[in-house]
């Protein structure tokens, strides 16, 4: 697919590079961590800050990178009074990241660290978001493929067309791309989308996806549909649109089964010695109105999904608040 068309300007490397780690019941994860951004931070060309976000975990996570913190000025901690999930602790460390790149990865390990060399390099050729891009695993079932192929196509269709296939949240985006997105305070977020949406030239680099170094997912499927629900109503109208088209269809539909309903009960009271058999319609008369009902109820669910966001968003609230900072001004 095209992209918009970007003249790229070659830039210096950054004066400081920021890397933003969202933590959430990482306890077993940050000693694993801390050694592998130890080792991979000498081998980085520039300065770097390391910007951890707690993002309200209930186990040591919060004292053993506050410990961390003590010991390296480089790391800037910021603690959330409670749990504000994933995207919404990503936001809190852009808010700080004081780098003229910022680096989203994961705690887990499972974003290898030595991928964010060559985003550098694409970054000091101009492009403003580097994302990487998961590399096909060879032992994928064609039932996985299709789904995740289904996924992101109607991922595109109802965020932006720009949205890259296979790519989570680990990126670097430059401090132009940045300051667009802090910009964007909506309570609703789906930070891919919302890059997505600013623009800039952006680029993929291909990687090849670690399994998690320790701990188990903080993403069960419950929460993956929340979060794949929220970014198709937060981008799109089109859920309202095909409510809308459900109701006509359903309405069409009612229109044909009244047409017959009419036409059998003529055929049955001039024709009766013919013999055709004559439903009394209980059976069609319940399919109808289910049928009805349950395309009117729908209509309004997902207007109410709308109606909830704007409440939501309308309160305006604090997207989260902190509770601990070390290392920070
Ligand atoms: N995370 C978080 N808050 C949450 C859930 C997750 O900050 O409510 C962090 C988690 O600590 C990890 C990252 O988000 O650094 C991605 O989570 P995870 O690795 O569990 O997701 P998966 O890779 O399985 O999709
Ligand atoms: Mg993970």
């Amino acid at each position: 697919m095209s992209q918009t068309t970007h003249i790229l300007q070659q830039r210096n490397k950054p004066n400081l590079l920021s890397i933003v780690i969202p933590c959430y019941n990482e306890e077993e994860v940050i000693p694993l961590l801390r050694v592998e951004l130890e080792k991979f931070i000498s081998t980085l060309p520039c300065p770097v800050e390391l910007v951890l976000v707690n993002d309200g975990s209930r186990d040591r996570t919060l004292l053993l990178l506050d410990a961390w913190a003590k010991q390296d000025q480089r790391l800037r901690l910021l603690g959330f009074a409670r749990n504000f999930g994933h995207q919404t602790a990503v936001t809190a460390g852009l808010d700080v990241a004081k780098g003229d790149a910022v680096v989203i990865m994961d705690a887990d390990l499972q974003d290898p660290p030595h991928v964010i060399h060559e985003m550098l390099a694409r970054y000091c050729e101009g492009y403003d978001v580097v994302y990487g891009q998961r590399e096909e695993r060879a032992g994928e079932t064609t039932f996985k493929k299709f789904t995740a192929w289904a996924f992101y196509r109607l991922m595109r269709k109802l965020v932006h067309p720009d949205l890259p296939v296979d790519a989570g949240d680990f990126r670097l985006v430059s401090r132009e791309c940045l300051q667009a997105l802090r910009e964007m305070r909506e309570t609703h977020r789906f930070l891919r989308g919302m890059v997505a949406w600013v623009g800039f030239a952006q680029t993929p680099v291909l990687y090849s996806r670690d399994p998690r170094a320790a701990g188990e997912t903080k993403y069960p499927l419950r929460k993956m549909l929340a979060f794949a629900w929220t970014a198709a109503l937060s981008f799109s109208p089109l859920p309202l649109r095909i409510s809308l088209m459900l109701g006509v269809i359903t309405a069409f539909l009612g229109f044909a089964v009244g047409l017959y309903a009419v036409v059998v009960g003529l055929i049955h009271y001039y024709l009766r010695d013919l013999g055709i058999p004559y439903n009394s319609g209980w059976a069609s008369i319940m399919t109808v109105l289910c049928l009805v009902g349950g395309a009117i109820l729908m209509g309004i669910g997902i207007l109410g999904e709308y109606v909830a966001r704007i409440y939501d968003e309308i309160k305006a609230r604090p997207l989260y608040l902190v509770s601990y900072r070390r290392n920070l001004d």
